[in-house]
């Protein structure tokens, strides 16, 4: 039996998986198991921020392996602590929770937001506005904060609380931001909905309305934090940093980690007893996360700029780009005339790593993939579109 068939025979089909056995990766890229190189343009969806097995990373890793792998929550470790306060450092934000996935670090959110609202009004002001096009995670609650129908089948019922308003229409907002709202929730940038940027209106529009009525800002930035988009947050290509914001996927450079961070005016809700994970804060993530934040100094950000625009210029002079959305190293080309589900599959065969998101062809390199590695990809997908 090859390595698909025994996969498939004991593990549940819940992914349209391709019939490739990746075995190993250095820097920008993987190798199958016959050894065959793809150049990734997808990052494992955007975790693997510095590449595959990043020396520093490994050494930062292994390292805490051979000091204390887990702890409970029952008990302090160094390495929570310095992580937490250089993510609080980095963002300005005055205290965060530890989980271990995006739709965790939502979940926290969630609950903080309704707690908050509780706790100073009482009943009835726990609904929660997302958007149409959103995406939140895949557990039931997250499920139910996903603002698309799809989404909503199967699993019924779903979690109650959820009011979606249409991305980016203001009235619409203003229409059903009533009292039952304790929070709004958004992505500056769709990521699975085709990487769609908000509108710069819209979100100041959430901002000054929420303001008014003491309605929280959660910005799930799950896949546009920790440098995607040029900037630590995304929220800061917006000018703006909301109540609350989760980060997960690229903060720990591949390994499982979520976190949900909180300003001055929420920080403390909640309580002893309130919330909590068995792996959350694993030291082994925070290490991870610790060695990628360690590597956002200098220019590392203005570069992720830059090589954004690169890939996005290169990406425009194709003949069956339509155009290109997103920003930094997270963009979404539209095509002409060809299903971008089907180059994902020729970029497979020949050596490409590609994503798509909607209808559109998605990029998420590694943030630290060079000018060289893009001209690479991007020749490769040249012969195929
Ligand atoms: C991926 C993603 C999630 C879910 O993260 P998981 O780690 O898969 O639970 C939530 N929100 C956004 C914006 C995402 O891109």
């Amino acid at each position: 039996m090859n390595t698909i068939e025994q996969f498939n025979e004991h593990v549940m089909p819940s992914y349209g998986r391709f019939d490739v056995v990746m075995e190993r990766g250095s820097k920008r890229t993987a190798y199958d198991e016959n050894g065959k190189k793809y150049i990734d343009f997808g990052s494992g969806i955007g975790t693997n921020s510095l590449g595959f097995c990043d020396e520093k990373w490994v050494e930062a890793i292994c390292r805490q392996a051979r000091t204390i792998q887990h702890t409970s929550n029952y008990y302090y470790t160094k390495i929570q602590a310095d992580l937490a306060e250089k993510l609080c450092g980095m963002t300005g934000y005055k205290k965060m929770f530890f989980g271990n996935s995006g739709a965790e670090a939502n979940e926290c959110a969630i609950k903080l937001a309704r707690k908050y609202s509780f706790d100073k009004y009482g009943k009835g002001r726990h609904n929660i506005i997302t958007l149409t096009n959103s995406f939140h995670g895949r557990t039931l609650c997250t499920l139910s904060a996903t603002g698309q129908d799809v989404f909503h089948n199967y699993f019924f019922p779903f979690a109650e609380g959820f009011i979606y308003v249409e991305t980016n229409n203001i009235d619409d907002l203003k229409a059903k931001l009533d009292d039952t709202v304790c929070a709004v929730m958004f992505e500056y940038v769709q990521g699975e909905g085709g990487v769609c940027p908000l509108d710069k209106e819209f979100v100041n529009a959430i901002f000054e309305l929420c303001a008014e009525k003491d309605v929280l800002t959660i910005a799930d930035e799950v896949q546009t934090g920790v440098g995607r988009t040029g900037k630590f947050l995304a929220g800061e290509n917006f000018g703006k940093l909301a109540d609350i914001t989760t980060l997960a996927k690229g903060l720990a450079g591949g390994v499982p980690i979520g976190v949900c961070l909180a300003g001055e005016k929420c920080c403390d809700v909640l309580t002893k007893g309130t919330h909590g994970s068995t792996f959350g804060g694993n030291p082994i993530s925070c290490a991870g996360a610790t060695a990628v934040l360690d590597r956002m100094g200098g220019d590392f950000l203005e570069n992720v700029t830059r090589k954004g625009i690169y890939l996005k210029g290169k990406l425009l002079e194709i003949d069956e780009v339509e155009k290109v959305d997103g920003m930094g190293l997270m963009l979404g080309a539209t095509l002409k005339t060809k299903k971008a589900a089907d180059i994902v599959a020729a970029g497979l065969e020949s050596g490409l790593l590609l994503l798509t998101a909607k209808e559109k062809l998605r990029f998420l390199p590694p943030l630290t993939i060079t000018i060289e590695e893009i001209d690479e990809g991007i020749e490769k997908l040249k012969e195929i579109l």
